[in-house]
């Protein structure tokens, strides 16, 4: 009986010998761990190169965004980051979507706002028009006139009102109510004037407030360097770049929290 239980472990060793070679042989290896490290999985129409380095470390690859497959960006929006752009919007607002989702597509944002809609604001069937984040439609309302520095940061502003919504522990929005109220920078809250002031509501509660900050908080994480400029009404920015110098640490930790480094 030693002698068959022995024969048996030296075939079972064989058999799992066998089939981890298939799993290498068949790169399923590097899929399971494609999986396990989670922003890893390449997506399609991404670079092959451009997977390896962004799984290696905590920082992605800063490599320029390719062209749309097939020159059709609206396309490639929706079938790589299921977000869908309306053919209202000026079409160099789907390259500026596609080039930014396509930066950050090794954080969580991608992830945190698929299935979105981007419109014109005249496609808003609210009568007041304006321009924002709708909670019911999971849409996305925007004017046509911004260069792309400026769609950057409100596109990511917009969409980040979504990911607000989400339910604790994904959102963190405990964890926010506490960093708004509690951090100051030479005596401000908010990592922004309109994260402060919301200075485009007529008279903005503390929570208008706080969502204001949580939205210009992951805006500015992934437009880093860029300077404030969210409302656009004099007084309301404060002209410089909100996580400059180390400014805001809890603000810049929670949005890594939330969307991962980047
Ligand atoms: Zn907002």
């Amino acid at each position: 009986m030693i002698h068959n239980n022995s024969w048996h472990k030296v075939l079972f060793i064989i058999v799992l010998g066998m089939f981890i070679s298939f799993f290498i042989a068949s790169g399923s290896v590097e899929k399971v761990f494609a999986v396990l490290s989670n922003k890893c999985i390449t997506k399609v129409g991404e670079p092959s190169e451009a997977k390896t380095p962004g799984c290696e470390g905590s920082q992605p690859p800063k490599t320029p965004a390719p062209a749309c497959p097939n020159n059709n960006c609206p396309k490639a929006v929706l079938d790589e980051f299921g977000i869908t752009i309306s053919a209202n919007l000026p079409s160099e607002y789907s390259r500026y979507a596609w080039e930014k989702l396509w930066n950050v597509r090794y954080t969580n944002f991608d992830d945190l706002v698929r299935g979105t809609f981007v419109k014109a604001v005249f496609e808003d069937p609210d009568p007041e028009n304006r321009e924002g984040s709708h909670r019911k439609e999971n849409a996305i309302y925007l004017r046509s006139i911004y260069p792309q520095s400026f769609f950057d940061i409100i596109f990511v502003h917009e969409l980040s009102h979504f990911i607000n919504d989400l339910p604790d522990p994904t959102s963190r929005r405990t964890d926010h109510d506490g960093v708004f109220k509690n951090e100051l920078e030479d005596g401000h809250r908010g990592v922004t004037g309109y994260g402060e002031l919301a200075c485009t509501y007529e008279n903005p509660t503390d929570n208008e407030k706080r969502e204001e900050d949580y939205a210009d908080m992951l805006a500015y994480y992934l437009n880093p360097g860029v300077i404030d400029q969210t409302s656009g009404i004099e007084g309301c920015n404060r002209g410089v770049v909100p996580y400059a110098n180390g400014k805001y640490p809890n603000h810049f930790k929670l949005a890594q929290d939330i969307l991962g480094a980047y």
